[in-house]
């Protein structure tokens, strides 16, 4: 048989960045296509010309619209990557959306950045504009979940849900008779939305690539640890800030707030939803539960027929940048949930900026929060922080949460591996070293698995 290869071209030392490249003398095909995201120097990356000439790949798979999965995607078009794109219904739908405000994020930090002086470039540009993200958008194919699929002569893909977002999959792909598994993001068997991650394909994988964000550790908060965050916080009597992933975290968060109003474990609130992004993820979610979507888990779209799953009454989405700036100016205790995440951009930098120097406000933490991030550095404990070229003070009280991961823990992962065949090669990318070293361990001493930790951009034989 002729000799297939992968290449480990992303999130190889970090969680960010996934792209990786099949190739057979036939086809390439690229499964996501990431944006490196978290400190300058992983960032810096985006700036590297893609590794091997763009217009030679022959179909990118994205198994997810998270930014670190298909923030490249107008990048790789601008350097000649002219074929098709495949992803499930959702998948594309948001990922449309999360291009849109990237390009619009990076050409307004561009703009800041030269108004403010604070870049080391005479005229920073950003990575990509608008026309790009639409010129990637139009590349977009819709494919089913749990088909075979064509997408090169000698390449098949098959996606499964994989319960992380609306729309994600983790997929099998076949080339030129080679097999693999990619789990890409694993969701977890308890997401309070969307339905469970299918079990892995009963097949002889030649190789599996598996994530390990949270490798290392095990989920141990509760809701009842939000619940009394939230508390303290509103006895503190200041108001509250969750930087939230503006795709499936804001959606998950509303609804366990909407879950502890309407059982009295905290009071009612004003909550504000300040991210367009999200804005626009939630409609995709309200369409999903309406629509019985299977992605769905069961019972839920029972339990909000007719009702809106995300408000507990007084829910507020913030659209314009004149509604965002408003909340500077809140008199009452309420809850801003903004994105992004890991507050490296977005609306939530701003708010950040203006609630940290009080010691009355709380900042809860509720997802993964990349070395060298805003959030990070919050989790850490740092006493001041630098906002667009500014020193800001941290006097506010911040919290962690961990029970909104939508990633499996260690536990969980191994779990579900463990359902599949031991395949001839096992790769542990997605995750921080230690992150990584675990779950190789693991996978070697409780599965017999022979698991590689790649280095970037390193190329094995399969
Ligand atoms: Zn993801």
């Amino acid at each position: 048989m002729s000799e297939v290869t992968i290449a480990f071209l992303g999130a190889t030392d970090t969680v960010t960045g996934s792209r990786f490249l099949i190739s057979s003398p036939q086809s390439k095909i690229l499964v996501d296509c990431g944006l490196f995201q978290g400190v300058k120097s992983v960032q810096r990356k985006n700036w590297d010309p893609f590794p091997i000439e763009a217009r030679q790949i022959d179909a990118v798979v994205l198994t997810h619209a998270h930014l670190d999965h298909c923030g490249y995607l107008p990048l790789l078009i601008k350097q000649g990557f002219n074929k098709e794109i495949y992803g499930t219904r959702y998948t594309n739908d948001i990922a449309k959306i999360i291009l849109r405000d990237s390009a619009r994020l990076q050409m307004e930090d561009a703009k800041y950045a030269a108004k403010k002086g604070y870049s080391n470039h005479k005229d920073p540009q950003p990575l990509y504009n608008s026309d790009d993200a639409e010129k990637a958008i139009d590349h977009l194919r819709e494919r089913p979940f749990r088909e075979r699929v064509q997408i090169a002569p000698d390449a098949f893909v098959t996606f499964y849900p994989s319960g992380h977002i609306l729309g994600s999959s983790f997929v099998e792909i076949e080339v030129a008779g080679k097999l693999f598994l990619f789990t890409s993001d694993l969701g977890r068997n308890n997401h309070p939305l969307l339905s469970n991650p299918d079990n892995p394909p009963q097949r002889d994988f030649d190789v599996v690539v598996t994530e390990s964000t949270y490798g290392d550790r095990i989920h141990d908060t509760t809701p009842e640890t939000f619940a009394k965050e939230l508390n303290d916080a509103i006895a503190r009597g200041g108001s509250i800030l969750i930087p939230a992933f503006a795709v499936d975290r804001t959606e998950v968060i509303l609804m366990a707030l909407k879950e502890l109003i309407l059982e009295k474990k905290i009071p009612a609130i004003p909550i504000y939803v300040d991210s367009p992004m999200a804005l626009s993820a939630l409609n995709f979610y309200r369409e999903a539960v309406q629509a019985r979507s299977p992605e769905i888990r069961d019972g839920v779209s029972d339990r909000f027929l007719n009702q809106d799953p995300f408000d507990a009454g007084d829910l507020h989405q913030m659209a314009t940048t004149e509604e965002s700036k408003a909340i500077n100016d809140l008199e009452t205790t309420s809850i801003v949930i903004s994105a992004s995440g890991m507050a490296t951009g977005g609306r939530v930098v701003h708010h950040l900026a203006n609630m940290l120097p009080d010691p009355k406000n709380t900042v809860i933490l509720v997802g993964y929060q990349a070395q060298g991030s805003r959030g990070r550095l919050l989790e850490e404990g740092v006493t001041e922080l630098k906002i667009h070229g500014e020193i800001v003070q941290v006097n506010a009280h911040i919290s962690k949460v961990e029970s909104f991961s939508v990633h499996a823990d260690s536990d969980e992962l191994i779990g579900w591996l463990k359902q599949a065949k031991k395949p001839k090669q096992a790769f542990v990318v997605h995750g921080e070293l230690q992150g990584q070293e675990h779950m190789q361990q693991r996978l070697s001493a409780e599965l017999g698995w022979n698991a590689i930790i790649p280095k970037s951009a390193q190329v094995f034989t399969v």
